[in-house]
């Protein structure tokens, strides 16, 4: 019922009184990119570059890596891609940059961890973006994964603007940096929270292990009050703050988040009808109130209901 009478919503993404949200795709190859390019949505909020990486005996080259970039920002033409750069180690680990095993793989060497001990690849996905960049210009975004403190954040930051790419920012997915947002914030141009490794860190609840999914539940109010803390340092700040965990593709999640303060949306790309479609039915007053229903409820069941409450009855 649901799905029927959302699916044909198309345009920019907006609450019901024209609070701007961006909807966005979540891609992890230059096919992807292609594919959510000819689909009605504002770009890529977060391009997972592992691919390029993962089950190789070999870092892929410079060379390879700019063709790979420059077709996925050829797809996207003037629309908005934000790059995450490479998000492995621990559970996903190079067989070239043989770290060791770890105990704890989720709090190991992972993300911008590890590009900060194998320098070398950071430097050359960086560059590699760079010189797409440089052929295809566009609205490109790249940020890094993993990010817990403010000399991660300016180590990237430099790194990224000292390469010429216009626009920097770290992903919000561990504790720290949610409660830390207007720090960070006040040293990159936007943040993205990722919502699977927030909620995992939050609730210290393996992503990985399914019987813990309602823990995982991203409707946990303790997760929804860190997405209201960097929030709030976006609002300090006056800078983006931007959902790219599987949170933002629920629709009523999604009003949530927008009451919150987020800016941008990014998903599944067949999640961008029915998210719009619902954001269109409500005002962002109503967005806000259920927010805070949802950050004030005692668990992750009541803040559903206390939100299901007020919804449009057409959603
Ligand atoms: C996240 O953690 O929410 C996220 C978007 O990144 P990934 O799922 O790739 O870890
Ligand atoms: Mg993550």
């Amino acid at each position: 019922r649901r799905a029927t009478a959302l699916a044909g919503s198309t345009g920019e993404g907006a609450t019901r009184d024209g609070t701007k949200v961006a909807l966005l795709a979540n891609i992890g190859t230059a096919d992807d990119a292609v594919n959510a390019a000819a689909k009605d949505l504002e770009g890529s909020g977060l391009f997972r570059t592992e691919f390029l990486f993962l089950e190789r005996d070999q870092a892929p080259s410079l060379e390879e890596q700019t063709a790979t970039y420059t077709k996925v920002f050829e797809a996207f033409g003037d629309r908005r891609v934000v790059v995450r750069t490479l998000d492995a180690g621990a559970d996903k680990p190079l067989s070239f940059a043989n770290l060791g095993e770890e105990d704890n793989p989720a709090l190991g060497r992972r993300g911008l961890r590890l590009g900060m001990i194998r320098e070398d690849l950071l430097d050359t996905q960086i560059q590699a973006l760079a010189a797409a960049y440089e052929k295809v210009g566009g609205d490109v975004r790249v940020m890094a994964p993993m990010v817990a403190t403010l000399d991660e954040t300016r180590y990237f930051a430099e790194k990224v603007r000292a390469a010429g790419l216009p626009k920097v920012g770290v992903m919000v997915e561990v504790p720290a940096a949610a409660l830390r947002a207007e720090q960070i914030l006040s040293i990159v141009d936007f943040v993205s929270i990722g919502t699977n490794d927030l909620s995992q860190y939050t609730m210290a609840a393996d992503r990985m292990q399914g019987e813990l999914a309602p823990l995982l539940d991203p409707w946990q109010p303790a997760v929804l009050q860190l997405i209201k803390s960097t929030c709030g340092g976006g609002r300090a700040t006056g800078k983006p703050v931007g959902v790219c965990g599987e949170a933002g593709g629920d629709p009523l999640l999604a009003l949530v988040l927008v009451g919150l303060g987020v800016s941008s949306l990014s998903m599944a790309p067949g999640r961008v009808p029915a998210v719009r479609a619902a954001l269109r039915l409500h005002d962002l007053a109503t967005c806000q109130q259920m927010a805070a229903y949802a950050v004030d409820a005692g668990s992750a069941t009541a803040a559903k209901e206390a939100v299901m409450g007020i919804v449009h009855p057409n959603l």
